[in-house]
C-alpha cells in the first residue's frame, strides 16, 4: 500500500477532524502518501481529491464538523457511481480507503471491496453510538456532555417556573444518548426504545413525584422511543391528565452533533486513526476499528453493519434507584 485515501461521509460527528489528523499522521509517520477525498463517496466518484501531508492537519484536533465535508451520494449506490468512483481512485494512484462514518457508509464500503477487491477500514463516526462492535462511536462522548449541558440549563428555568419539561435527545433507534444523559442530568424519567414504560406508568411516577415534593422535573425521551406518541402530543397528553405540573417541551436537535470534541472523544479519535492506517499496511481489509475494554479491536463491516449495539442496563435500575 502507498497511497491512503480518507474521507467522511453520512452525519458529521465531533472528533471526525481528529480521526483524519490521525489518519494523515499516521501515514506520514509510515512513509505512505495520504490524499483527502471531499464530500465522501460523491467526491470521490468525482475524484475531488488533495494531497494531504503532516502539517496540513495542524490545528483541526479541536474543531467539530468535518473539514473534508460529508455528503450523502446517491450515485454511489448504483454500480455505475462506484465504477466510477473506482476509475477516479485508480487514476490517483489510491489503493487503500479509511472510511469514517455510519453503518450507511461501512455497507457501501463493503459493497465496494466486493465489487473491487479494494482495501478498506473504517471508523465508526456518530454520536448515536448505534454500531455494533464498539463501547463508544466518535462523537458519542461530546454529544453526552453537550445534551447534559443544555439539560443543566433547562433544569434552571424548570425549577424557578415549578414546570415539568420534556427534553427530546438525538440517537436514532437506539437510547443510549437518552439512558446516559437522563441519568447525568439527574432526569425523573427516561424513555427509550427498548424499554416500553407505557403512559399509565408514566402518568404514575410522575404524580409520585408531584407528591413526594418535587416541583419540578425533567423526563428526557429518546428520539427513537416508541411509547406512541411524538415528544409534543406526550407533554399535551401528561397535561391534559392532571399530573399538576405544567408542561413544556425542548428538542435538543442538531446542537448534539457540533462543536468541539471532548478530550475522550479526541483519544478515541486518534487511537482509531493509527489503527486503521496500521491495520491497512498489516494486509487487513473490510473491518471496523472498535474500542472494547478500552483495547483497539477490529470488527468485520458484515457484523458491523448487522449486529445490534446493546444499552446497559444496569443504567436503567440505577436510574429507578436514583429517582426513588
Ligand atoms: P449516519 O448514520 O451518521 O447518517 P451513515 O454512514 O449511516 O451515517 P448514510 O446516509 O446511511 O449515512 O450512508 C452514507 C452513504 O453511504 C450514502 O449516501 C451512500 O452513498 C453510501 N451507501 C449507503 N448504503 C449503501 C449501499 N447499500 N450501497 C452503496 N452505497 C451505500
Amino acid at each position: 500500500i502507498k497511497k491512503i485515501g480518507v474521507f467522511t461521509s453520512g452525519g458529521d460527528s465531533p472528533g471526525m477532524n481528529a480521526a483524519v489528523r490521525a489518519v494523515v499522521r499516521a501515514c506520514a509517520y509510515h512513509n505512505i502518501q495520504c490524499f483527502g477525498i471531499y464530500r465522501g463517496y460523491e467526491g470521490m466518484i468525482e475524484g475531488d481529491f488533495v494531497e494531504m501531508d503532516a502539517r496540513s492537519v495542524k490545528g483541526i484536533i479541536n474543531k467539530g464538523g468535518t473539514i473534508l465535508k460529508s455528503a450523502r451520494s446517491k450515485e454511489f449506490r448504483t454500480v455505475e457511481g462506484r465504477k466510477k468512483a473506482h476509475e477516479q481512485l485508480i487514476k490517483a494512484g489510491i489503493d487503500a480507503l479509511v472510511v469514517i462514518g455510519g453503518d450507511g457508509s461501512f455497507t457501501g464500503a463493503m459493497i465496494f471491496n466486493q465489487e473491487f477487491n479494494f482495501p478498506v477500514m473504517g471508523i465508526p463516526g456518530t454520536i448515536d453510538n448505534d454500531i455494533y462492535g464498539t463501547t463508544h462511536t466518535l462523537g458519542y462522548d461530546t454529544a453526552l456532555n453537550t445534551a447534559v449541558e443544555a439539560i443543566d440549563k433547562i433544569r434552571d428555568t424548570a425549577s424557578s417556573h415549578n414546570r415539568l419539561f420534556f427534553i427530546e435527545v438525538m440517537g436514532r433507534d437506539v437510547g443510549h444518548i437518552a439512558l446516559n444523559v437522563g441519568v447525568g442530568a439527574g432526569a425523573e424519567e427516561i424513555l427509550i426504545p427498548e424499554e416500553d414504560l407505557g403512559l399509565d406508568r408514566l402518568l404514575e411516577s410522575l404524580r409520585r413525584s408531584k407528591k413526594s415534593g418535587k416541583s419540578s422535573s425533567i423526563v428526557v425521551v429518546a428520539e427513537g422511543d416508541r411509547i406512541g406518541k411524538n415528544v409534543f402530543e406526550l407533554a399535551d397528553y401528561v397535561e391534559e391528565n392532571k399530573t399538576e405540573y405544567e408542561v413544556r417541551v425542548s428538542v435538543l436537535g442538531h446542537m448534539q452533533r457540533g462543536g468541539s470534541p471532548s478530550c475522550f472523544d479526541r483519544v478515541l479519535a486518534s487511537r482509531m486513526g493509527v489503527k486503521a492506517v496500521e491495520s491497512l499496511l498489516d494486509g487487513k481489509s473490510n473491518y471496523m476499528v472498535g474500542l472494547k475494554n478500552d483495547v483497539m479491536n477490529l470488527t468485520p463491516f458484515d457484523q458491523a453493519v448487522k449486529g445490534k449495539s446493546k444499552i446497559n442496563m444496569e443504567l436503567i435500575r440505577v436510574s429507578d434507584i436514583l429517582t426513588v
